[in-house]
């Protein structure tokens, strides 16, 4: 059911994260045709915690038209280089998941079989070993760097750390501006079409009614729309992530302050540190059928490197995903459509790629059933190839010590993902699908991170001689050196650029 003159009026359910971003992206891209009406409550909240993101996020920012430093100046932001994971295949193990390459490739080979050959000839160092990001973290450098020298080596690829709060202030503001009106209010009831049982409109409870042709909603775990009135079913995937909880809580600033996030494992889960400009993120993510809630509160307090501000907050989630994601004249972004576990920051990437899919197949005049299935075909392969990359950190283990990651190293997996690790582990190749969000450098470092060392390599690695492989090998190393030697510190690059006045 549309008004006379097409879909002109959207309404946009939740101010989180999702809701801004979404009238943030409409009011940008769509605000000449579209009324865009907001609606949220003070009185519920936000799920208050979303910090750490992927590079993706550089492409909102810029078709929003943001810039950078302000925009780190007013959420309290920092730089981040990767993940660094910790205890995740074996306790005492370590690696970083970096959003760069590592190396560099040569002709059509990529250069981790070259590390590989070298490996297997005696070679004891790491992949990281050659990694522009990993020697920049170590030392807890950053600057802006498109180019290694004068290589052809790509420079730092990096995403940020703000502060979720003042992310969805910053959000609301650029949408407020572009004409976005904010409803304040809880929603009470939602008025159907008689006939064809598309969402009409939606009753606050302070009597006002919001009428809308679209609707999206961004209620949070709650789903109201989709989930509760339109009865969208619920895949529950707590088989493969069987994380359903976190205990939240910030502690004081670190120093020198590190350029990328840390994924410490626990032994039912693991906790998140994210530096920011004014404090530090932390949070426990757990399975509540193998550690109580106090006992996680005890174990992410006990672990904090600076000091806790608050007591931690505790919050439920379930992972898996929406049957669909648009049903009738409503789609849900955000944790309403469900929840990829946060373990490699995808949350916020998801409601991005999300928003720009609706925009790209939003309806002028009437909803074709056509744009809601290829909506909902491509967004269910999106979770599917995230849910693959994060089982791959649980099950990919050697750990054995807990009952919890006993569970996780002899569950079944999906067989997408089975493939791809025998794949890798015969001979460092990866079935990458081309429309992966992962990049190929980013399934070499977990792979080998999680203990996945390819038997062989591509034979094409084999055109250099011996020598010259040595060679290149250590011209790689030196050429890093020189580079990372150049950059500031972290601290120092937020410092002159885009330090917040009240950090
Ligand atoms: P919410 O923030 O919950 O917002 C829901 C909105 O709906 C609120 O404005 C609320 O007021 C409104 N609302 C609800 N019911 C009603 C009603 N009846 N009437 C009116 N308004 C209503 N993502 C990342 O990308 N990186 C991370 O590092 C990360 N870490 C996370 C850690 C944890 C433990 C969890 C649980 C999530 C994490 N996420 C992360 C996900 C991220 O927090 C969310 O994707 C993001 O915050 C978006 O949330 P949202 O806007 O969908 O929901």
């Amino acid at each position: 059911m549309t008004s006379e003159t097409g879909i002109k009026r959207l309404v946009i359910v939740g101010g989180g994260t999702a809701g801004w971003i979404a009238a943030a992206a409409f009011a940008r891209l769509l605000g000449e045709r579209l009324e865009i009406a907001l609606v949220e409550s003070d009185a519920i909240g936000t799920v208050g915690v979303g910090e750490a993101t992927i590079p993706q996020i550089i492409r909102l920012n810029t078709i929003l038209g943001f810039d950078e430093h302000d925009f780190l100046r007013q959420t309290f932001g920092t730089f981040k280089l990767g993940i660094e994971f910790v205890d995740w295949s074996a306790r005492g193990s370590r690696y970083l998941h970096t959003f760069g390459d590592t190396g560099l490739n040569l002709g059509n080979v990529a250069f981790h079989h070259y590390w590989r050959r070298h490996a297997m000839q005696g070679g004891s160092e790491s992949l990281w070993h050659y990694s522009l990001h990993q020697l920049a973290a170590d030392q807890a450098k950053f600057a802006k760097l498109e180019r290694v020298g004068n290589t052809s080596m790509t420079g730092l690829a990096y995403a940020y750390h703000f502060d979720a709060t003042l992310y969805a202030r910053y959000l609301r503001n650029y949408a407020e501006t572009r004409g976005v009106t904010r409803h304040e209010g809880i929603v009470q009831t939602v008025e159907r079409a008689a006939e064809s049982g598309d969402i009409a409109a939606i009753m606050l409870d302070n009597d006002r009614r919001i009428a809308g042709d679209f609707f999206i909603d961004c209620t949070g775990f709650r789903s109201l729309l989709l989930g509760h009135e339109l009865e969208v079913g619920y895949q529950d995937w707590s088989h493969w992530l069987p994380c359903n909880r976190a205990q939240a809580v910030p502690s004081r600033r670190i120093d020198p302050l590190p350029p990328f996030t840390r994924a410490t494992a626990r032994r039912a889960g693991w906790q998140w540190r994210i530096p920011l400009q004014h404090r530090t993120g932390n949070g426990h993510v757990y399975c509540s059928e193998f550690i109580s809630d106090d006992e996680a509160a005890e174990v992410l307090l006990a672990n904090l490197d600076t000091e806790a501000l608050d007591d931690p907050r505790p919050i439920r989630f379930t992972t898996g995903r929406r049957e669909q994601f648009w049903a009738h004249n409503c789609v849900a972004i955000g944790l309403s459509s469900g929840f990829l576990e946060p373990l490699e920051s995808t949350s916020i990437h998801l409601i991005q790629s999300n928003i720009s899919r609706l925009i790209e197949l939003f309806p002028r005049d009437r909803i074709n059933a056509a744009d809601r299935e290829e909506y909902n075909r491509r967004t269910i392969r999106e979770f599917e190839q995230i849910r693959d990359f994060l089982i791959l950190h649980y099950h990919r283990t050697d750990r054995e010590d807990t009952e919890f990651w006993r569970y996780c190293k002899h569950m079944s997996v999906p067989d997408s993902l089975t493939h791809k690790i025998e794949l890798f582990g015969s001979g460092g190749r990866l079935g990458r699908d081309v429309d992966d969000l992962f990049r190929e450098a980013s399934w070499v470092q977990v792979m080998l991170g999680q203990g996945v060392t390819p038997a062989d390599y591509n034979p094409m690695a084999d055109q250099l001689s011996n020598a010259q492989l040595g060679q290149f090998l250590g011209d790689l190393r030196k050429i890093i050196e020189k580079a990372v030697a150049g950059l500031p510190s972290h601290a120092d690059y937020i410092a002159q650029h885009c330090a917040a006045t009240n950090a």
